[in-house]
């Protein structure tokens, strides 16, 4: 999508700290950091958020998934612990509407969330 920051860092008009790339996603560090790791894991397809995934995005949210697991393994994170999370709408803190995955880790987080 044009304007969509996400989209724009995929397509490399946006400079941004990359950590892994697929053919599907793209995982780089969030330029405002909640813990020593904070990466954001996209598809490079533009979806809006949760709410408009479609079943024939299966096989994509699991990649996503599994790319966190590396990558909270190459942080060193693995065992401490790290929090994955999917904001899903204004009220629940989406700012960016394309869907990612936050991968937090390096730091104790309270429950419940804020
Ligand atoms: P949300 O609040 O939508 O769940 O998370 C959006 C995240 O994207 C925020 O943590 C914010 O810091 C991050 N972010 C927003 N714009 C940019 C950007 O241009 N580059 C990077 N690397 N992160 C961004
Ligand atoms: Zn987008």
């Amino acid at each position: 999508m044009k304007d969509c920051v996400f989209c724009r860092i995929a397509r490399r008009e946006i400079p941004a700290k990359i950590v892994s790339e697929t053919d599907r996603i793209l995982a780089f560090r969030d330029l405002n950091p909640q813990a020593p790791t904070h990466v954001l894991l996209v598809p490079k397809e533009h979806v809006a958020s949760v709410n408009d995934l479609a079943p024939a995005h299966a096989g994509l949210v699991g990649e996503l998934v599994l790319a966190a697991r590396e990558i909270a393994a190459a942080e060193g994170v693995s065992e401490s612990g790290y929090r994955l999370v999917l904001n899903v709408g204004a009220g629940a803190g989406q700012s960016v509407f394309h869907v990612h995955l936050h991968l937090l880790g390096g730091r104790n987080f309270g429950w419940p969330p804020g």
